[in-house]
């Protein structure tokens, strides 16, 4: 099964059906595999040929997919780059993937584009929509043969995509997906999930291309023939605005993006979601607070989704069933990420690998047909994540009796003082109900006595004040003592990536530079 094989299933049988609804445009699949079979035979001609890396630098738009299936029919490697990140960081991921060449094909990213290029290898071929020293996209693209694209005996085992991890816990790492990931992936949402994409059914995809989350959401729907309508990026109002018109069933959105529509859309409560059949939210926690007022306004089947780049997305999924369960008497219910999805395995294990008990916290592995193949270059860092084809994730949890896994924190994140655990969630779920906290992220820094102590750092709502005293007491209620912060740092605004998820990285390091943590 190869990703291309089924979009032409679905352009030959449905040519005129709409793919993508990208900017007031309809692509039908016809147009969209046209253009790709003219990609394919341009990329063909530019001399890449099967493994090579395709990178790919533009915000969500139509040319992605069509690159995507292009780099499908002749078995290379399309490599979606963060350009959310700065030109130096996006530079690291172009070189790290040692691309053949470079698509720029939208005019958003133009002065990005020209500070990447002087840090670029010079010889790399940069196909883009600005004309400034570089093969203009259109004009390339009017060169290609229209021909069809003779298949090389591609497999079901060669890599497809190339993305690269959020850069959360260290530098991102490239994860090459093989297109039997992609199709696990499509197995096991379509078993999983209760509401089906198919001909006739509508997804709104504003999630970013170059993270799993996005490109996945993306081609799940266009696999089984549906529509996408494609948002170029996050906007809180044009996601409300397309619900609305557009009658979508399905989207994925993370906890920020939703934090966002709640807070920033106004009436939003007043707004027609009676379309929405599926919310999907994920990729990092939520808080119980803004899930319940998320049900309350999108009043649809909520699915929590746990997964990472390595595992190709989603492979615990919270039901909608289990929401119900959580609003009817079983509230702790929304502090876990659910159970496996269909084909998938988990286990939780000690520091030794010992398979622990029910309720035991330990490190969470993971099996399944989604596994990736491996890093890109990083042998060493393969062996230690993928062993025995178990996943591990770097996150702690425990399992419980009836297979719901709770998360803890990341194991990077744990702070271990005078040899207790403590798992800084814990202390930030306390610090939050705080009504002078507006943000909080609890870390390790060094502590002569104990070897590590958590520290909080506290953003503070407008006109509030905070002392450690009031800080320790506010704690002494519900926790442990080794688990109270005895020290506050009040930040303006807390380090947060592209993606929305917690640096505690750079919190850690300033406190860390004469010392060593040995696990960073
Ligand atoms: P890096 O691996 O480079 O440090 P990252 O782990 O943030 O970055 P991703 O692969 O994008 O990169 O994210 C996977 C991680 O996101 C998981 O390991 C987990 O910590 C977190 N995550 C994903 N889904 C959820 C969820 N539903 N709830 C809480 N955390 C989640
Ligand atoms: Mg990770």
């Amino acid at each position: 099964m190869l990703i291309h094989q089924f979009f032409d299933y679905h352009s030959q049988r449905n040519p005129e059906q709409a793919c993508l609804l990208f900017q007031g445009q309809t692509l039908s699949y016809a147009a969209i595999a046209a253009e790709s079979l003219r990609i394919a035979n341009g990329l063909r001609t530019q001399g890449i040929a099967s493994n090579d890396r395709v990178a790919i630098l533009c915000e969500n738009c139509p040319e992605v997919l069509a690159i995507v299936i292009a780099c499908s029919r002749i078995e290379a490697v399309a490599v979606p780059l963060n350009y959310r990140l700065a030109a130096p960081e996006v530079a690291y991921i172009l070189n790290d993937a040692k691309a053949k060449i470079l698509f720029a094909p939208d005019m958003a990213l133009v002065d990005l584009l020209g500070k990447l290029r002087p840090l670029a290898d010079a010889a790399l071929p940069v196909i883009a929509a600005s004309a400034d020293g570089v093969e203009n996209w259109q004009h390339w693209l009017s060169k290609c043969a229209s021909t069809p694209v003779l298949g090389d005996d591609i497999s079901a085992d060669a890599g497809i995509l190339q993305l690269y991890t959020s850069g959360t816990t260290g530098k991102p790492k490239g994860v090459v997906t093989s297109q039997r990931n992609i199709f696990a992936l499509y197995t096991s949402a379509s078993t999983s999930l209760k509401n089906k994409a198919g001909p006739g059914t509508r997804d709104l995809v504003c999630a970013p291309n170059f993270h799993i989350g996005g490109i996945g959401t993306l081609l799940l729907p266009i696999l089984a023939g549906a529509t996408v309508v494609l948002h170029a990026s996050f906007n809180p109002m044009a996601v409300v605005d397309d619900l609305e018109n557009h009658k979508i069933d399905n989207m994925f959105i993370v906890p920020a993006m939703i934090m966002a529509i709640l807070d920033y859309v106004p009436n939003v409560e007043q707004r027609d979601f009676g379309s929405l059949r599926q919310l999907l939210y994920g990729a990092s926690p939520i808080s119980t607070g803004l899930l319940e007022r998320a049900l309350k306004i999108f009043k649809c089947d909520f699915y929590q989704c746990y997964g990472m780049t390595e595992t190709t997305g989603t492979i615990v999924s919270l039901s909608p069933e289990d929401h119900s369960r959580a609003l009817n008497g079983q509230p702790e219910l929304l502090q876990s990420c659910g159970r496996p999805q269909a084909g998938v395995e988990v286990k939780v294990v000690d520091t030794s690998g010992n398979t622990l008990a029910c309720g035991e916290t330990g490190e969470l592995l993971v099996r399944s047909e989604a596994n990736m193949l491996r890093y890109y270059n990083r042998e060493a860092a393969t062996a230690e994540t993928l062993q025995d084809g178990w996943i591990h994730t770097g996150d702690s949890a425990i399992i419980d009796e009836h297979g719901y896994i709770f998360l803890r924190d990341r194991i990077k994140d744990m702070i271990v003082s005078g040899g207790e655990n403590i798992y800084p969630i814990e202390i930030e779920n306390v610090l939050s109900q705080h009504p002078a906290v507006g943000d909080v992220a609890v870390v390790g820094v060094p502590c002569a006595k104990f070897g590590e102590a958590p520290l909080a750092c506290i953003v503070l709502k407008p006109e509030q004040s905070l002392s450690e005293q009031e800080m320790v007491d506010f704690c002494r209620e519900q926790l442990a003592g080794y688990k109270i912060p005895r020290q506050l740092k009040i930040f303006e605004v807390l380090p947060r990536n592209p993606s929305g998820k917690l640096l505690k990285k750079d919190l850690r390091a300033p406190f860390w530079a004469d010392h060593e943590r040995g696990i960073n």
